[in-house]
């Protein structure tokens, strides 16, 4: 395998970043797959002239034509077809995503370009019905400004791009503060970005601003009174602080917070879909995914039969560098996720479960953390099992009564992604329906990962309530003004209200 600096340095330079970003900085960005630095970068502390620079290019971007707008988020959709290798790659080095799926995370920015491209012309309002004669009503939709996006490490190029092009189809600017863990793809998204702008010819200057560092420059940008709208993913920890914030200065929040997924697994399921589905689900991206399967219940009849299949198959997957083809399982992020899920296993011994797996996978590294995926067994609903411990630990319970197993699963602070697995229809729409999950995302199945960005995505309770990517996602982006045209010569009030001197 080659040097992970050297190979990450090329990326940059084919990308288009410029070498002084990435070297000598104050940042150090280590590779999840050996622990090594890979890159200095440096950390930009002004927030207030990025958002100064993006409220003056908004005020130039509100007036072009929403087609154009979409004509430049096509541009951004083709130079990132351009860079696809390259940026998965570096999404693989950074994140330590597998090969598939760090060009699946690109697939991803590319294909929300395609639907904001579409969106660029509609963004439809309504017409509505007036009461009054002589009188039209309608609804327009108008760009909001500065929509500013902080991002988790987990997806660290695909949540900039959900929010980036509907933002700017609909109109805004927007700064984006990455994860400190994630910066390089971002420098490189930024880099993709000027490219495009270059193709468009003009986007006015300071349109898009990355804004490289720690919590701190989150929080600046959570309190800046010129930015509007702000989409913040990451822990429930960060919700919970961002939330009050926005709500302190009446911004309006996009918050797509933790998850604690679960998924049911009915008498009738289909179970070598079934397995499948759970093991792409609980162990694909080392477990770190916001929409990563964390429970499962398993009805009395089939437990003893695919509890066996599902722990033969847990110990089968391939661990290891996630450059390599034949890896399914990479690193997780870093030490710290380590020892988190560490205590998340102790904790489920503590409770009584019954553990298979998640010791550390050694793969020569020292600085590197690689864990073999973990099932616990548990007794009860209860304790460790209601949290989300962000690694591939799934706790696996019985239940006889599906009112009941759909009760539990929606039993936790989260409110994300869910699934059901049955053939039969009954089961399948009581899940769906209004008495069934209360998640965001419900599925049948299909495991509780692995969103199309046509669907509105985001989830409910401490998941933040937030929605991105498809559907109407786009209305966060844009305020809504309500017209009322009188085209008559008369004034009648609504209501019948008179008001004659
Ligand atoms: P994190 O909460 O530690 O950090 C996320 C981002 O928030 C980082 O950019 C960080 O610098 C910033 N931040 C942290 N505290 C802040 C504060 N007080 N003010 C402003 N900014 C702040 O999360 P992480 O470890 O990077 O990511 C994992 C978490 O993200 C998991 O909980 C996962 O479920 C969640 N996640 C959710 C979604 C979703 O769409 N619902 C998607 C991806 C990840």
């Amino acid at each position: 395998m080659r040097d992970v600096r050297d190979e990450t340095t090329e990326l940059l330079e084919k990308i288009g970043v410029p070498a002084a970003q990435f070297n000598s900085g104050d940042l150090s960005v280590t590779s999840p797959i050996t622990g090594e630095v890979i890159a200095e970068v440096h950390t930009q502390g002004d927030v207030d002239a990025a958002v100064a620079r993006a409220r003056d290019a908004f005020l130039k971007w509100r007036s072009v034509p929403a087609p154009r707008r979409g004509e430049f988020v096509r541009l951004l959709g083709e130079e990132l077809r351009a860079s696809k290798a390259e940026l998965g790659r570096l999404v693989t080095l950074e994140a330590g995503k597998v090969t598939s799926e760090g060009l699946g995370e690109v697939q991803e920015m590319i294909d929300i370009c395609d639907f904001a491209v579409g969106l660029s012309r509609q963004l439809y309002g309504l017409t509505i019905a007036s009461e009054r004669a002589g009188h039209r009503m309608m609804e327009s939709w108008h760009p909001a400004g500065v929509v500013g996006i902080i991002s988790a490490f987990n997806f660290p190029v695909a949540v900039w791009s959900w929010n980036a092009a509907l933002a700017l189809v609909c109109g805004n600017a927007v700064v984006w503060k990455p994860s400190e863990k994630t910066p390089l793809t971002a420098l490189a998204c930024n880099a993709i970005f000027e490219r495009a702008a270059k193709k468009f010819g003009d986007v006015p200057d300071g349109l898009h601003a990355v804004l490289i560092g720690a919590r701190e420059i989150g929080e600046k940008l959570v309190d800046h009174k010129d930015v509007p709208v702000l989409s913040a993913t990451g822990s429930t920890r960060m919700g919970r602080e961002v939330g009050p914030r926005l709500a302190a200065r009446f911004a309006r929040p996009i918050l797509e917070l933790g998850g604690n997924n679960a998924a049911i697994v009915c008498p009738t399921a289909d179970l070598d879909l079934t397995l499948r589905g759970v093991l792409f689900s609980a162990t694909g991206t080392a477990g770190q995914r916001c929409t990563t399967m964390r429970r499962l219940f398993l009805h009395d009849s089939l437990y003893d039969d695919f509890m066996p299949k599902l722990i033969a198959a847990y110990s089968s997957v391939p661990i290891g560098d996630p450059r390599e083809e034949k890896t399914l399982i990479g690193p997780l992020i870093d030490a710290g996720s380590f020892e988190n899920m560490q205590y998340a296993l102790e904790r489920a011994r503590s409770q009584g479960g019954k553990v298979h797996g998640g010791e550390r996978f050694e793969t020569g590294a020292s600085g590197a953390y690689y864990a073999r995926p973990a099932l616990a067994e548990m007794p009860a609903h209860e304790g460790i099992v209601r949290e989300e411990t962000f690694a591939p630990i799934l706790y696996v319970m019985r239940y006889s009564d599906l009112d009941e197993a759909i009760a539990l699963q929606n039993d936790v602070g989260a409110g994300l992604s869910s699934s059901i697995f049955t053939m039969n229809m009954r089961e399948a729409e009581q899940f769906l329906s209004a008495a069934g999950s209360d998640c965001g995302i419900a599925n049948v199945n299909i495991g509780t990962s692995g969103a199309e960005i046509g669907g509105a995505f985001g989830g409910e309770k401490e998941t933040g309530g937030g929605r991105e990517s498809g559907s109407d996602a786009w209305k966060a982006y844009m305020r809504r003004a309500t017209n009322t045209i009188n085209y008559s010569a008369d004034l009648p009030l609504a209501q019948g209200v008179t008001f004659e001197v």
